[in-house]
């Protein structure tokens, strides 16, 4: 069986064998390998990414570090379909799922080159407008952003191993930050390749990125005042990190991007067979199993006015019916199994608590009895009301509840409020007023709000797939982060400093002149 290293200190290590974790194909439940880092030397792994990787990066203008991150986008994209193979075997997915994960690592990768292109030959971003301070023009004053001489940790979730890796890896970079990276480890196959190309290749200065595969041991406790911590995961690990003793005892950044109760809106303008009826039930049948329904962006919860809650169930079971479930290996599959064990648990579990308030119509059990299978499932409630465990409960599988409001966008915006603040929701209608009041309604509850009508219908894109030039992240239940959104994502990694003095020194230092 392959055993998996961490690459740390400029070097690939392994762990000693005591703590050994396994990783299982989910479709055959085969183990496929195994890694460990029992007994690696954390800290002096941190020292040597902040010393050498800091450094070189720094050293580089922005131009220069975006054509680093050009040559780690075309890196993946030569290497696509192996990854892609990586993807069937160890993650459950089927081609287009992986597709969907490993080309949105590149597409992020070759944005934040792009944006690198624009902002060109400077090592300090200037922030805005600066602004006279005195009686004369004289005293001035502007804010800059240089980058922190800290490392970078970036913790992700399993489900999406290359996109997780490469979204923050890419703006950390941009910044001037060398990343230390780690997968969640049931799932990690991917990324350990993808690192193990960016090695092979030379793409990268020594110390820019560090990859930890397996346990994180006791490098959270030696974060220090300028490395910042961004995780991707549950919400119960997201409060454990944030309040690890060192991110609290040296104020590390954290950023977190955590559980959504994603929700739908369906407006009472919608004709039943018209473009936007159909955009509605496309994103929600899509954004509801692509990759078993383990996307933080999946659409969990369904809004419909009353009247129109049969037609939209009877149209969504025809297309959850089309699903076929099996092992991505096969070409016929259209969703695989969920990625672990105690995933498939988890979801059924959740999936009891949600009949606490809505009725399965649809699916609700495991397929077959090898591999993590479950079939696709639909429920529908008749009175929701916040407090319900469908406005609690993030169930992370193949997962969605049809529920009824009154019509109004007060209505709908309190039921999707009652979410506890998520990643993206959508609405659907033509109507101006209805689509502002209910857009507005939700929009402080959201990191993004997409908006389906009928001019948009042929060129929409689905709200789960996240953008690099948009915000990701949400208040509240999705962890109160903010990634990605173009230029904004770098904030998180560099220093913002007001510079005040002399016009001509200030902008000197600012690069401006
Ligand atoms: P998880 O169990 O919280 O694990 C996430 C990551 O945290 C993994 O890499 C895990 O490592 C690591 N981890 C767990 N405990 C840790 C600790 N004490 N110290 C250091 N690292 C620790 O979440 P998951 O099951 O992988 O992911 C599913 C969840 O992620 C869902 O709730 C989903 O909504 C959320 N998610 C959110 C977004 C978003 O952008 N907002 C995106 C994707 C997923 P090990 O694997 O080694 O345990």
């Amino acid at each position: 069986m392959i055993e998996l290293a961490s690459h740390l200190g400029g070097e690939w290590v392994k762990g000693a064998s005591g703590k050994t974790a396994t990783l299982v194909n989910p479709a055959t439940e085969e183990p496929i390998a195994t890694c460990s880092t029992e007994g690696i030397d954390f800290g002096a792994a941190l020292s040597y990414a902040r010393e050498r990787g800091g450094a070189a990066l720094r050293a580089m203008s922005f131009a220069a570090r975006g054509e680093t991150i050009r040559g780690l986008s075309r890196a993946l994209h030569a290497h696509r379909d192996e990854l892609i193979g990586l993807a069937i075997a160890n993650g459950g997915n089927t081609r287009s799922d992986a597709k969907f994960d490993i080309d949105g690592a590149s597409g992020t990768l070759a944005a934040y080159a792009d944006i690198a292109a624009e902002i060109g030959d400077t090592r300090v971003l200037v922030d805005g407008e600066g602004a006279q301070l005195g009686r004369s023009a004289r005293l001035f004053g502007q804010h800059v952003f240089v980058p922190r001489h800290g490392v970078a940790v970036h913790v992700n979730a399993f489900n999406f191993p290359a996109w997780g890796l490469a979204e923050k890896a890419a703006v950390a970079l941009l910044a001037g930050m060398p990343v230390v990276t780690k997968p969640a480890t049931s799932t990690a196959l991917v990324a350990h390749r993808i690192v193990q190309i960016f090695v092979e290749e030379k793409l990268l200065p020594a110390g820019a990125l560090s990859f930890i595969c397996g346990s994180t041991g006791d490098l959270l406790d030696r974060v220090g005042g300028q490395d910042v911590l961004a995780f991707t995961g549950s919400s119960n690990t997201g409060v454990v990190l944030r309040g690890g003793k060192s991110v609290l005892a040296h104020s590390v950044r954290v950023n977190v991007e955590a559980d959504s109760l994603n929700a739908a809106v369906l407006g009472p303008d919608v004709e039943d067979d018209s473009d936007v009826m159909n955009l509605f039930i496309a994103d929600v049948a899509r954004d509801a199993t692509q990759k078993t329904g383990q996307k933080c962006t999946a659409i969990r919860r369904v809004y419909v006015p009353a009247a129109k809650v049969p037609v939209v169930v009877e149209k969504l079971k025809e297309r959850f019916l089309a699903i076929k479930v099996g092992d991505p290996a096969r070409e016929e599959t259209t969703m695989g199994p969920l990625a672990t064990a105690q995933q498939l648990k988890d979801v059924m579990d959740g999936v009891a608590k949600l009949a606490t308030c809505a009725k399965v119509v649809l699916g609700g059990e495991r397929v077959g009895t090898k591999g993590f299978f479950l079939a696709p499932t639909l429920l529908v409630g008749s009175d929701p009301k916040p407090g319900d465990a469908v406005h609690l409960h993030e169930v992370f599988g193949p997962v969605t509840t049809v529920m009824p409001y009154d019509g109004s966008a007060d209505h709908a915006a309190r039921l999707v409020a009652a979410g506890g603040g998520g990643l993206v929701s959508s609405v659907y209608s033509d109507d101006k007023e209805w689509v502002s009041g209910c857009v507005l309604g939700i929009a402080p509850f959201h990191g993004r709000v997409a908006i389906g009508s009928s001019k948009v219908a042929a060129q929409a894109i689905p709200p789960g797939t996240v953008l690099p030039s948009l915000v990701h992240g949400g208040p509240g239940r999705a962890g109160g982060g903010e990634e990605l959104g173009g230029r904004r994502g770098l904030a998180f990694y560099m220093q913002r400093v007001a510079l005040q003095g002399d016009r001509a020194l200030v902008e000197a230092v600012a690069g401006k002149r």
